[in-house]
């Protein structure tokens, strides 16, 4: 028995160190020692408080690392040995409940929302439920993937954000050969969904953002969008008819902080067309006319987290190498800069955030 370091947030804007000790490990349960942690917009949310806290508690919810004890059972039923590198799900399923029979476990009726790795309470044992930490407990119920031979593990963590792309790119809206898509938001999701709609076979991808997001544009064309647009400049929709000849088989919101991007999203969708709204608002859509739903008899679909075939398939496409992931402007911090790095990505520090955020503990 050992004692973990980990950083235990402990209200809002006030993360400290602390060292807990790593627990005895059962047969149905692990340890898995953390490489790399990805960073998203939940990350400076909980820092900042923009979102409800569960008292104090490790955040950290994008776990890539080797596993460093793992109980037999366990190491059974999730195909897995000590010395295997493993990304660790955000959710925990139960497997027996309803919800989860029916592969939603996302909704895991014994686990839930509020039991998610990265956002349980440091009070309940053994307090290493998040990735912000040397050492990252594994309850029974973890979902884990193995990490492809030759993936770096800070690549690995993008896992996180492909899933994302390709459960709410591809899966939810049953994006297929020759569709036109459009993604609205150029952070790292939006890429990853640009990504995802190119393996789903779609036949053009248009990507929008704002005057400031130049760079990330750029590198959606990078990654195969085939029209980029600034919204503050150019109407995306008449943007993508002049295009393609009409309008969008698949639109995918994920755009943060950016309410009124739903409108353009309806705008942007062809009549019987799809609308994914993925990733929270925050806040109320003005000038909001349900009528063009009716109209244009759209299928709006909220989308909320990722599967486990969604990350598998991350995965795969992250070791193929197809797609420039290694070239992402990324910012790699240890324990002593992650808070400047998570200010840098709430837009509050210097210079623009990184497109991802790693944590190497
Ligand atoms: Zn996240
Ligand atoms: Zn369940």
């Amino acid at each position: 028995m050992g004692t973990a370091r980990a950083l235990v947030l402990e209200g809002p804007r006030n993360l400290s160190a602390r060292d807990l000790p790593l627990p005895d490990v059962g047969d149905d349960d692990g340890i898995v020692r953390v490489e790399a942690c990805g960073l998203c917009g939940t990350d400076h949310e909980q820092y900042t408080g923009v979102l409800p806290m569960p008292g104090a508690f490790i955040p950290g919810h994008e776990t890539v690392g080797i596993i460093e004890a793992v109980g037999p059972r366990a190491a059974r039923r999730w195909g897995v040995n000590a010395g295997d590198r493993v990304a660790v799900e955000v959710f925990q399923r139960c497997g027996d409940c309803d919800e989860c029979r029916a592969g939603e476990y996302r909704r895991c009726q014994r686990h839930g929302l509020a039991d998610c790795y990265g956002l349980i309470g440091i009070d309940r044992p053994p307090g290493l439920w998040g990735g912000y930490a040397t050492h990252q407990y594994l309850g029974p119920d973890s979902v884990l993937h193995r990490v492809p031979d030759g993936l770096d593990p800070v690549l690995a963590t993008v896992f996180n954000p492909l899933g994302a792309g390709v459960r709410w790119a591809a899966t939810v809206p049953g994006t297929s050969e020759g569709d036109v898509v459009a993604v609205l938001g150029p952070g790292i999701r939006g890429i990853s969904s640009v990504v995802a709609a190119k393996e789903a076979g779609a036949r053009f991808v248009l990507v929008t953002g704002t005057d400031r997001d130049a760079q990330r544009l750029a590198i959606a064309r990078d990654f195969g969008a085939d029209l980029t647009v600034d919204i503050t400049q150019q109407d995306p929709s008449r943007a993508l008819k002049d295009a393609t000849g009409g309008l969008a088989d698949v639109v995918v919101d994920v755009t943060a902080k950016a309410p009124q991007a739903f409108l353009q999203a309806l705008s942007l969708a062809r009549p019987a067309g799809t609308v994914v709204v993925a990733g929270t608002r925050g806040a109320e859509v003005t000038g909001f006319g349900p009528d063009v739903i009716v109209y244009k008899e759209l299928r709006i679909i909220g989308a909320l987290g990722v599967d486990a075939p969604a990350y598998a398939r991350a995965l795969e496409i992250l070791v193929s190498g197809r797609y420039p992931f290694a070239d992402l402007p990324r910012r790699v911090v240890g324990f002593d800069d992650l808070e400047e790095l998570i200010v840098q990505m709430a837009g509050e520090g210097a210079g623009d955030p990184p497109v991802h955020g790693v944590l190497t503990p």
